[in-house]
């Protein structure tokens, strides 16, 4: 088993790091990230819901290479050696992975396995994105690590919590009797710039719809909550987490909760203007309410978000500005 001490990628010597889902929201910061620190990498996406402007950023590179492919399908990659193996690729938004069950759960499953295989063959670490939808709706709150969860195995959302459950499932598995040096993390809702905007979660839907001046369309009474959590907080914690030898999934999230209504309020305040509010009707199964207790992470990691709201949202409007 390679449990040796590894070092941060901030400090460490250049390393060869393969992204799936590098097209992405999530994937495109960590290239980002990456790169700025020294390191070759590697992205692999299909684009079935990532942007191909989230490629372009980096293509010319010197340390950047992408492929194009359906990682559910294999990886094929031949080059050098790889020292990570970081599988992000999922449809992530409820509209984007309820138009594709099948893809979400292969993608969770066989594309969990094709990575865990590829890390497995070259002595490389493997990292997984899990989710806080593993706790499903959940019973215990906050959700600490240790609570098993509340998912409905057959419902809308199944195809992505039970991919992802089966993903750590088969990580944990890798590791435990192939000897794979894995890391899990459980993200929860993060928002940033280059997301896609028509990607359909809330606070892509609220700042566009802001933008537009249209009614903010609030699903339910709006009294469910959430943790909303800024991308570069949960990079930071990825990064710290690849330096650590813990091998047990791990929250990563901004513990301060708002229901859907106080972020409409916290919308109105960065746009300094009132909004009006469209009610809809809650999607079936839609968790009441989302907080992860950050306790293993502050412990392992010395880490606890920086980026409160309003900054964080302050500035994806900045910064998604500047990029058009
Ligand atoms: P995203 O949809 O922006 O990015 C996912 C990327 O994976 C896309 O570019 C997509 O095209 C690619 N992809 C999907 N299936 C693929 C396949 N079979 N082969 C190759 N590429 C494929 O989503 P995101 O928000 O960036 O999420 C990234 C990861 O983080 C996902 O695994 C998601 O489950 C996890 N996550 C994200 C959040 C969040 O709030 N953003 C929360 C919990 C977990
Ligand atoms: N939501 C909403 N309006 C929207 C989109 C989503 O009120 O336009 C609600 C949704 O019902 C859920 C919460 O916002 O309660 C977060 O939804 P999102 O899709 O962003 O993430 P997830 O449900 O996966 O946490």
């Amino acid at each position: 088993m390679t449990d040796t001490p590894v070092p941060s990628t901030a400090t460490s010597a250049p390393l060869r790091i393969l992204i799936t889902g590098s097209a992405g929201f999530v994937g495109s910061h960590l290239v980002e990230r990456f790169l700025n620190e020294g390191h070759s990498v590697i992205g692999v996406d299909n684009y079935i819901s990532g942007q191909v402007s989230n490629t372009d950023l980096f293509v010319g590179h010197p340390r950047f290479t992408f492929i194009e492919a359906d990682v559910s399908h294999g990886i094929p990659y031949e080059g050098e050696t790889l020292d990570w193996v970081m599988h992000f690729a999922s449809p992530a938004s409820p509209p984007h992975y309820q138009q594709f069950p099948v893809e979400t759960l292969m993608v969770g499953a066989q594309g969990t396995q094709n990575g865990l295989e590829l890390a497995h063959a070259h002595g490389a670490g493997f990292f997984l994105a899990s989710t806080s939808e593993v706790y499903g709706d959940p019973h215990v709150h906050p959700q600490p690590e240790t609570y098993w969860g509340n998912v409905n195995p057959i419902g809308v959302r199944s195809c992505y919590d039970e991919a992802k459950r089966y993903a750590e499932a088969i990580t944990m598995a890798y590791h435990r009797s192939r000897g794979v040096n894995t890391r899990i993390i459980r993200i929860f809702n993060t928002y940033g710039p280059r997301m896609r905007p028509d990607d359909g979660r809330v606070i892509t839907n609220f700042v566009h719809q802001a933008m537009r001046g249209e009614p903010l369309t609030v699903y339910g009474d709006g009294s469910q909550t959430r943790s909303f959590q800024y991308i570069d907080d949960l990079v930071e914690g990825i990064s710290r987490l690849m330096a650590a030898l813990y091998h047990e999934p791990v929250n990563l999230g901004n513990p301060v909760e708002f229901t859907m209504l106080e972020l409409v309020e916290a919308i109105e305040d960065v746009l300094v203007r009132r909004m009006s509010v469209e009610h809809r009707e809650l999607p079936q199964d839609d968790p009441k309410q989302r907080q992860p207790d950050i306790t293993v992470a502050k412990c392992v990691l010395k880490w606890t978000p920086q980026i409160e709201l309003k900054t964080g949202l302050d500035l994806m409007l900045q910064r998604d500005a500047a990029n058009r």
